[in-house]
């Protein structure tokens, strides 16, 4: 059975690198019938940000990539919370310290600092010495019976063995030799990541441990405590590193790079994921337009790449075109984007909105067929540019009066014209049309035509083009705006 985690720390929001780990592992439960499980982290409880584990999980689901099993939906292995595991986590540890493979540490955080300052000083990596490893077990038990603060270490064994990750190959760190042995839990009575994510993974059940790759060094560590359990461990794929097209580090220049911001700015959440999938490796093709199943469909877990993902921001604007325009075609996700827009053109424009004619869902539903393929977010519809489409010029009668007979007989050409185009009018048409109208006045000129018709339809002196508009308003909204003009 295919189960895999996103176990994000609730130290802070839900960023575009964290958004694309947790989509790896929900692509990757759905192409193989498995369960896709999201557990908090939060073993470094001076760090929690406050909001940030409700608000990840609400991300996800906003996203569309919901987890099967969760901290707000449960489930068959939780709690889902690390903090509220302790009970599991302490006694693992002293199962290992029974076991031989773990040991109290008493050392004093001054002793540690020096041994810090003293490597720095030599040039040498800073390492535990083990030193607590030595202790007696009558020095253990009379240490712990004065109450003197201690940690718990993880013995690291010589001989830690390859193993073949997913992405990376075969791998093999002798930690051993490198590091000292490695605190597994800390003298709050909290366990350090090291241990609980081995303990989790293992009780939850976990198949695959798919993860950002700065924790590939790691994992010969996570092996060697999975062999002193006697658990048989997960397989491992490590996900190559997500960068900023230039190669600098995503969050560094970004400063946006919260999913909640992309959710304010009116970026869907399917351009999103299409977008971090894009650039990054383990996708049969690299178009764009995809959504969720297709990039299910078109996983290759083989073809994830080593070398880092970048990710081109400036593209998303035109991957978000696409997808609103996907929407649009869809019946449901219209009527939900008509809703959505009916409450921004109110807001936009409270004092203008006279008629609630512009609010009705089929007017709406017209704006968006004329503007698909051309807007790449809803906002860009309640800007001056499309003001016309909500907002009918209003013209008062000194100005109607003052209109030269001629205007008014423009007016009223066109106003024949749109009674015997029909229901629809096209564009191309409309153009040729307007060009002849504007042939048989005699005193004004073509351009002077086209600026006074685009003041009567929209009230604006510059804009989008007359016979544009005019399509895109209809028939009934053109001689509702014309019919005062030529009273
Ligand atoms: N809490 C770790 C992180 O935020 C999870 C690492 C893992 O998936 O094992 O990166």
């Amino acid at each position: 059975e295919v189960r895999v985690r996103f176990g994000p720390s609730p130290t802070g929001f839900l960023h575009l690198g964290g958004l694309r780990t947790a989509l790896y592992n929900y692509i990757f439960a759905k192409k193989y019938g498995g369960s896709f499980i999201l557990r908090l982290e939060d073993t470094d409880q001076s760090r929690v940000v406050p909001g940030a584990a409700e608000s990840i999980e609400e991300m996800l689901e906003w996203a569309g990539i919901p987890p099967d099993e969760s901290p707000r939906r449960g489930g068959p292995v939780g709690p889902y919370m690390q903090s509220q595991r302790l009970d599991l986590y302490s006694r693992t540890a002293q199962q290992l310290v029974e076991s031989n493979h773990a040991y109290y540490c008493f050392c004093s955080s001054q002793r540690l600092e020096l041994l810090k300052k003293e490597a720095l000083r030599t040039g040498q990596t800073p390492r535990y010495d083990n030193r607590c490893s030595h202790l007696r077990a009558e020095q253990v038990q009379e240490k712990l019976a004065q109450g003197v603060p201690h940690v718990i270490r993880f013995c690291l064994e010589e001989g830690a063995e390859p193993f073949q990750d997913l992405v990376f190959g075969l791998n093999h760190h002798e930690v051993a030799q490198v590091e000292g042995d490695p605190v597994i839990m800390k003298a709050d009575g909290f366990p350090t990541y090291h241990l609980a994510n081995v303990v989790d993974d293992h009780y939850m059940r976990i198949s695959h441990v798919l993860r950002g790759s700065e924790w590939l060094i790691s994992t010969s560590k996570h092996l060697l405590m999975y062999r002193a359990l006697g658990w048989q461990p997960p397989t491992f794929g490590h996900l190559p590193l997500l960068m900023n097209k230039d190669g600098s580090k995503l969050s560094k220049r970004q400063g946006d790079i919260f999913i909640q911001s992309f959710q304010t700015d009116g970026v869907l959440p399917e351009a999103l994921l299409d977008i971090t999938t894009h650039c990054g490796s383990g996708f049969n093709t690299t178009r764009v337009g995809r959504r969720i199943d297709e990039l299910i469909s078109e996983f290759n877990p083989s073809k994830i790449t080593t070398h880092s993902a970048m990710l081109d921001l400036e593209k998303l604007p035109e991957v978000n075109r696409i997808h609103l325009k996907h929407r649009i075609e869809d019946e449901d996700q219209c009527r939900v984007l008509i809703k959505d827009l009916q409450e921004q053109i109110k807001q936009a424009y409270p004092a203008e909105i006279q008629d609630e004619e512009v609010l009705h869902e089929d007017y709406i539903r017209r704006m968006l067929q004329f503007r698909k393929g051309h807007i790449s977010s809803l906002k860009e519809l309640l800007s001056p540019t499309y003001s016309y489409m909500w907002v009918r010029p209003s013209f008062s009668n000194q100005q109607v009066a003052a209109l030269t007979t001629e205007a008014q007989h423009i007016a009223s050409l066109v106003l024949k014209l749109v009674a015997e185009g029909g229901e629809e009018l096209a564009t191309d048409q409309l153009s040729k049309d307007l060009k002849t109208v504007a042939k048989q006045t005699k005193a004004t000129k073509y351009r002077e035509v086209m600026k006074l018709l685009r003041l009567a339809l929209s009230g604006l002196q510059q804009g989008p083009s007359v016979a544009e508009m005019m399509v895109c308003l209809g028939p009934a909204e053109i001689n509702h705006r014309f019919q005062k003009l030529v009273q």
